[in-house]
This record gives structure tokens, C-alpha cells and sequence, in this order.
């Protein structure tokens, strides 16, 4: 029997992630398009896993996630961004931040509600809001020239954001530091979200996992630190961006207590709890604030690294201040394949050149192109070295 089968997300599309690894390892290529480290995590934090392990602690995890752990993160915002979260009541442990945003949309998105999305925004975005219900409305950053680096960069397109408010947009999502951009919010542009929506009936989504990851001069600016923002927000971050395990799933979202209190009655339900041994090892890792305060150090060091040798290939960069992602422009390459699709472009990258990269034209709705393609550079100095070799195989081309 042929089944009429329902098609709850529009386009049956496999993640661009997916495709981009697959495709990486069927040719050999270097794998700078997915986003995740090529080195080894922390070996202490990895012990504490085993200690916690052997110690019994393997049955479910508290449904909101281990107490410690909470205290830990409570204490990580106040010392950063001033706002005080209550452990118990509004901190939720989830299995990875893509979990945290899809149960957050879930929890506060109802049929025909508009969600405000920034573009190009995270591919997980999208799908959410459609099995919400909802429908989306995406709002374009601006392509200009930085005034002061003269770079090419992706700005907030604040009218644009301002004249796509209506009485039916319910929240917002926003990301900074910027997957996959590398735009950091400033001060003004978080005062700026907060005057667009504060006589409304709107709720943000503040997703910030590389939050850890911010170049000079730039700083990051939490919507946990503005304090009336905060009080309408889920404020989402990941241990596996911030501790180079993107395989373990784990991420948290702090939020006032009505904001948890429907977050949680979707949670219970959605994955009930998270990895219980984990949680307790992070708890003890995370009690030492150098463990994410260098984060910025370590990062910087490999992007001027990667920096310096793109320079040297016909690709433009894109102005970058945090996140561990470069972007680059293909557009002026004097070679048939700059007329490519950022998709195809990146097809032809890994096979022929044998770099992988993602098209930036996957973070749109439309699949908007401009010619831009990112780079994940949370890799070795060999594994970088080994990409770069590759591509100054172009300058042969161009
Ligand atoms: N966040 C990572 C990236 O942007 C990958 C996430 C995923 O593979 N779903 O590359």
C-alpha cells in the first residue's frame, strides 16, 4: 500500500553538514566545512567522564539536569554578564544546543505565530518553526564594507529588522558570535533588539554557543547582560563548542522562570534528561574559569594562522570577529568555477582541489548567493597547513 505520507518540513533537503562530511570523506578531502575540532579534548575533562563513570553515576540525570552543574553555569553568567539565573528554577541541561532551540521554539511558538530570523542564519532554525507551526520571516544582513578594515562584512540590517515586526511575530532568534558570519553583536545592536520589541508581546531566542570565541578588539555581549532583554529571553549555549567536544551533545539554556517552565513541559517529554556522567564531569571542569576564558587566546592564534595564508590565495576574506568559521569570497576568482553555485563551488573545492567548505547560501530560506563559501578552522596547525598547501593550488588556476 502506497502511503500518503505527510511533509511537516517543505523541502527534503539532507543538512548541508551531512552532505559536506560525506562528501569530504568520499574524496579524500580536508574537511573544513562541517564545524567541529580535529583535536583531542581536554585530557582532565575526559577523566572526569571516566571517574564519574566508574564512580555509578549511569542511570537518567535529573530531568532539569545535575544541581552542580546548574550552580556551576548560574555562577559562569553572574561573573560574566551580571544576570542572576536561579539554579533550580531557571537553568535547563539539554543534549546539544540544536535540542535547546528546537524544544524553545516548540515551547513558545503556536500556529500562524511569525519568527523573526536573521539570514544567513543556522539550518536548524528553519525546520523547528515549521513543526512549531510557525511561520518564518527571514530578514537579510547587509553585505558593506567595514569603515574602518575596508573588509567585506555581513552587518544587522536594523530598518529591515524594524519595519518586519508585526502583531503576529512572537520571537525572535538571534546568534552572536555568528555561525556563519563571525558577526559579533555589539552593545548597541543587542539596545537596539531590546527598543525594536519592548512594548511587545515578543520573545528571543538568544543562541550563543561561540560565545567563547571572541578576536580583539571585539566583545561579546550576552542578552543575559542586558537586564530587561534578559527577562524575555532563553539564553543558549554549548560545552561542546566551548570544550572541543561537539560529539558529546550538551549545552544549557538559561531563562526566567515562566520562560523554563515551558521550556521544561516540552523537555520533559522531548528527551526527558541528559547524559548523567557528563554532566557531573563538566561541573568540575567548569569550576575553573580559565578553562573557557582562554578559549579566545587559543582560537585567535589559529584564525590569524588560517588568516595569513588565505591571504595568500585569490579568495577575498570576509571580515571575521569571532566564531571558529572564516568566510570567503570566491566572486573574483579569474577561473570558469566563480560562476558557480556556492554549492557547486564547494562540490568542486573538495573534489578537485581536495578542500571541503560550506556554501553560505545554505543559511537561507531562498538559497540567496553571493558568492561566499566558510571555512571551519578549529583544527591542527598541520591539518591548516595541509588545507592551505591545497589551496594555493589555485593560484595556478587563476
Ligand atoms: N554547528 C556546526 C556548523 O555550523 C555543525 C552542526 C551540525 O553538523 N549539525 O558547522
Amino acid at each position: 500500500m502506497a502511503f500518503n505520507l505527510p511533509q511537516k518540513i517543505p523541502n527534503d533537503e539532507t543538512t548541508v553538514f551531512t552532505v559536506m562530511t560525506r562528501l569530504a570523506s568520499e574524496n579524500k578531502a580536508i574537511n573544513l566545512g562541517q564545524g567541529f575540532p580535529d583535536f583531542a579534548c581536554p585530557t582532565q575533562l575526559a577523566e572526569l567522564v571516566t571517574h564519574y563513570i566508574s564512580k555509578g553515576f549511569n542511570q537518567y540525570a535529573p530531568m532539569n539536569g545535575v544541581k552542580e552543574l546548574r550552580e556551576q553555569i548560574s555562577q559562569k553568567i553572574r561573573a560574566l554578564y551580571g544576570r542572576e539565573y536561579c539554579p533550580d528554577k531557571e537553568i535547563t541541561i539539554t543534549a546539544g544546543a540544536t535540542q535547546a532551540i528546537f524544544t524553545a521554539i516548540l515551547s513558545c511558538v503556536e500556529r500562524d505565530d511569525e519568527v523573526l530570523i536573521i539570514e544567513p542564519a543556522f539550518d536548524s532554525y528553519l525546520p523547528a518553526i515549521y513543526l512549531a507551526g510557525g511561520t518564518p520571516v527571514p530578514v537579510q544582513m547587509k553585505l558593506q564594507h567595514d569603515t574602518k578594515t575596508k573588509q567585506l562584512t555581513y552587518a544587522l540590517p536594523w530598518n529591515e529588522i524594524n519595519a518586519s515586526i508585526t502583531d503576529k511575530t512572537r520571537l525572535i532568534i538571534i546568534n552572536s558570535p555568528h555561525n556563519p558570519t563571525g558577526t559579533v553583536w555589539t552593545q548597541q545592536d543587542i539596545e537596539n533588539l531590546y527598543n525594536a520589541i519592548k512594548n511587545r508581546n515578543i520573545l528571543v531566542i538568544s543562541d550563543e554557543v561561540y560565545e567563547h570565541m571572541v578576536f580583539k578588539p571585539y566583545h561579546f555581549f550576552s542578552a543575559a547582560s542586558h537586564r530587561e532583554l534578559a527577562d524575555r529571553s532563553f539564553v543558549i549555549s554549548s560545552f561542546g563548542k566551548t570544550f572541543h567536544v561537539t560529539g558529546w551533545k550538551i549545552a544549557y539554556v538559561a531563562a526566567p522562570q515562566a520562560l523554563t517552565k515551558i521550556f521544561q513541559k516540552v523537555h520533559q517529554y522531548n528527551v526527558f534528561s541528559v547524559n548523567h556522567p557528563i554532566q557531573y564531569a563538566i561541573a568540575d571542569y567548569l569550576s575553573d574559569p580559565h578553562h573557557y576564558l582562554k578559549l579566545s587566546d587559543f582560537y585567535q592564534e589559529k584564525r590569524d594562522f588560517f588568516q595569513a595564508g588565505l591571504q595568500q590565495t585569490p579568495f577575498q576574506l570576509l571580515k571575521q570577529e569571532g566564531t571558529y568559521f572564516q568566510c570567503v569570497s570566491y566572486k573574483d576568482l579569474n577561473i570558469p568555477q566563480s560562476q558557480l553555485s556556492e554549492f557547486d563551488f564547494c562540490t568542486w573545492l573538495t573534489k578537485e582541489i581536495g578542500v571541503n567548505a560550506i556554501p553560505l547560501s545554505s543559511f537561507y530560506l531562498n538559497r540567496h548567493e553571493n558568492g561566499h563559501i566558510r571555512f571551519c578552522f578549529a583544527k591542527q596547525k598541520s591539518t591548516l597547513e595541509n588545507a592551505l598547501e591545497r589551496l594555493f593550488k589555485l593560484n595556478e588556476k587563476v
